[in-house]
């Protein structure tokens, strides 16, 4: 293994490039070819708290990134209508409340809901509380008592900017770039890859490759044959439409993706304007119909036309096959509502690095890492699954919706909450019980008891510690600055 060649130069393409950059210079050579004619998708500018951890690793600076991609701090996602029109409510990120005497605080909160005494259960989040006052500041470490030591933010971004900030990073770190489109790809007799070819005639060799190459899959798909595992009876939307708007204030700290006839639209707040798009089934709605739809629901100048993207949900067969990894859109595809592509990247892109083969087809460590992506994959659907199911809306696809087959995976978690309001974390598993119980309860899943232990607390007791919580979470966020101010402070576009 001397030299590993990434084909694709969007945001799954740098990010790779920028972590092998930084992890891997004077090990192997790392090559990126991308066209500028194709281009690049041009859409993916929320994130989720997991892209710190990526931003650590890679040592970059917080404020300098979001001063060169006009970013915007990220609290949750607010759901409107999701479960019926006229309702909503927040996937907050990070904790909520506290645990007491070994139980989680929302079991003390399905016996005040029995007994029709309990509050909001958002009160108890600090990053839902905040983003709904559009307020917000950083964790501080040294504030770990208090619920500002526990805030968990992602960012909002500007997807093409992003790519260019990467780019310039994984070059500054010894990647080299070279710019034309790939016609052929050259391959061993063994059926691992060789080669590709430039239309120009150029021909790159290497040992590796990382399949980047958006949708079309160049390599394992078009060149290796891997197959794709199609999940689009359980997510049934097979297109979408994004187009910016004017900035408008105040500048909310979450993503807003509100539920629509066919599908939904998604809200994402960056300094210099405002990414929406329509995320819809086809069979439900045509173009022209989906794009005045989206069109009508703009809260500022429309700036641009709509950009319009056609996917199947599901995923590669195998992520990693011989000697080729697919990572981004390549890999598969989840819908954004969660905001989870791009963990996806960075989260396989980081299993590659710890599965850092010692041969470029190791058998045992291809099953490994193709393991580890199956199972984070198929519990993120279920996540997006979720939201789906559990709803009360009218119209033919949202009864599709919620009559549709469960992954088997998805129905236990659901009999589990439903019964005692139990939920359990799998090993490596994306998204925390505290967001799974935020959206159980936001889509109308309320469970019909809760642990039993919580009968060692009398009523009194538990609407003081709940009365406590809320009351911390809500002195702190009113000293908070709006995000706006923190903005403007911390990170203002160049
Ligand atoms: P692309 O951006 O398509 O890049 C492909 C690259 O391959 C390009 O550089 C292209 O030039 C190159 N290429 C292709 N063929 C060739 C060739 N023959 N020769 C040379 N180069 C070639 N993710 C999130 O995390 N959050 C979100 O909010 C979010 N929203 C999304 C909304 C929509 C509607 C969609 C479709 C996706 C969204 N995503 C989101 C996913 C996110 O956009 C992608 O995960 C991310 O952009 C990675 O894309 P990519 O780099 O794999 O592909």
């Amino acid at each position: 293994m001397r030299k590993i060649l990434i084909v694709g130069g969007g945001t799954a393409g740098w990010m790779t490039a920028a972590l092998f950059g930084k992890l891997f210079r004077g090990l192997y050579d790392i090559e990126v070819v991308e066209s500028e004619a194709i281009g690049t998708v041009g859409v993916g500018e929320a994130t989720i708290p997991a892209i710190k951890k990526y931003n650590e690793l890679i040592q970059l600076d917080e404020a300098d990134f979001m001063r060169r991609t006009q970013g915007t701090f990220k609290l949750g996602i607010q759901f409107v209508d999701w479960l019926r029109p006229g309702q909503s409510y927040m996937h907050g990120f990070g904790v909520i409340g506290q645990d007491w005497e070994w139980l989680r605080c929302h079991h003390y909160w399905l016996r005040t809901h029995q007994r029709g005494r309990a509050e909001d259960f958002a009160k108890y989040s600090i990053n839902t509380a905040a983003a709904l006052e559009n307020k917000f500041v950083r964790a501080r470490a040294d504030m770990a008592e208090s619920p500002i030591g526990h805030i968990a933010h992602a960012f909002h971004f500007d997807a093409s900017l992003y790519a260019k900030y990467l780019r310039s990073f994984a070059e500054q770190h010894g990647v080299k770039r070279t710019e034309g489109k790939i016609v052929d790809v050259g391959m061993h007799d063994s059926g691992d890859i060789a080669s590709v070819t430039l239309e120009d005639g150029r021909t790159i060799d290497a040992d590796f490759f990382i399949d980047c190459s958006g949708f079309r899959g160049l390599l394992i798909e078009q060149t290796m044959k891997t197959g794709y595992e199609d999940w689009s009876h359980w997510l049934p939307c097979d297109r979408a439409m994004a187009v910016p708007c004017a900035r408008t204030r105040p500048l909310t700290p979450y993503t807003r993706s509100t539920a629509h006839e066919p599908g939904w639209q998604w809200r994402i707040p960056l300094q210099h304007r405002t990414g929406n798009g329509l995320v819809y089934s086809s069979k439900h709605i045509d173009d022209g119909a989906a794009e005045k739809l989206l069109l009508s629901n703009l809260d500022g100048e429309q700036l641009g036309n709509p950009n319009r993207l056609r996917f199947t949900s599901g995923k590669r067969r195998k992520m990693w096959n011989r000697n080729c990894v697919a990572l981004g859109l390549a890999a598969g595809f989840l819908e954004p509502l969660e905001s989870t592509s791009i963990h996806l990247v960075q989260s396989a892109a980081i299993r590659f690095v710890r599965l850092f083969p010692d041969s470029a087809t190791d058998q045992a460590t291809i099953d490994e890492f193709n393991r580890q992506c199956d199972f984070e994959w198929e519990r993120v659907r279920d996540f997006i699954v979720l939201h789906y199911w559990a709803n009360e809306r009218p119209g033919a696809f949202w009864e599709y919706c919620r009559t549709m087959e469960l992954p088997a995976t998805l129905q236990r978690k659901i009999d589990l909450w439903r019964s005692n309001g139990r939920i359990f974390r799998e090993d490596e598993e994306l998204f925390s019980e505290e967001s799974w119980i935020q959206v159980f309860l936001g889509q109308g899943i309320v469970p019909r008891s809760y642990d039993p232990l919580v009968e060692i607390k009398s009523d009194p007791q538990i609407e003081q510690f709940l009365g406590n919580i809320a009351a911390t979470i809500d002195r702190c966020v009113q000293v908070m600055p709006t995000h706006d101010e923190f903005v403007a402070k911390f990170c203002p576009a160049e």
